[in-house]
């Protein structure tokens, strides 16, 4: 089934210079991008976004880490593509995420509690739409 899912490059995939090498997997993979920017995420957006995780403990370093550096946000089209890109991204947490997988390949343990893992992919097809009309109200199709 034909789907879109809101991947972001996170500001460590973006500080390390891999927004290339993640767009070339996106696309190795046959999938289509539908729409793409550069953003400096600010809090409105990033407590819209991540929301259910408000009353975590690693909420506020969460919160610190995605508005370090610009981010790279990215629509992306294609078949069961919400489940693929996470098999693409690999577990959230680096030190457990196969090799292979985007984050297994570049998230790292970094000192301080957050987990850095270099990107970000919908869960469901209910956030995807929600994450995607988040970070992308002007598209409309
Ligand atoms: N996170 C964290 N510490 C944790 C769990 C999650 O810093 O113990 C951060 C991490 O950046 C993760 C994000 O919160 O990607 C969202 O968490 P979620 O459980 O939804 O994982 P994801 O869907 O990103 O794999």
């Amino acid at each position: 089934m034909t789907e879109r899912t809101l991947a972001i490059v996170k500001p460590d995939g973006v500080i390390q210079k891999k927004v290339g090498e993640i767009i070339r997997r996106i696309e190795r993979k046959g999938y289509d991008i539908i729409d793409i920017k550069m953003v400096q995420a600010d809090e409105a957006l990033l407590r819209a976004h991540y929301a259910e995780l408000a009353d975590r403990p690693f909420f506020p370093g969460l919160m610190h880490y995605m508005m370090e550096h610009p981010v790279v946000a990215i629509v992306v089209e294609g078949d069961n593509v919400i489940k693929g890109w996470r098999t693409l991204m690999g577990l959230t947490n680096p030190t457990e995420a196969a090799p292979g997988t985007i984050r297994g390949d570049f998230g790292r343990d970094w000192p301080g509690d957050e987990v850095r893992n270099v990107v970000h992919g919908s869960d469901s097809p209910e956030s995807a739409q929600h994450e995607i009309k988040l970070w992308f109200p002007e598209l409309n199709n």
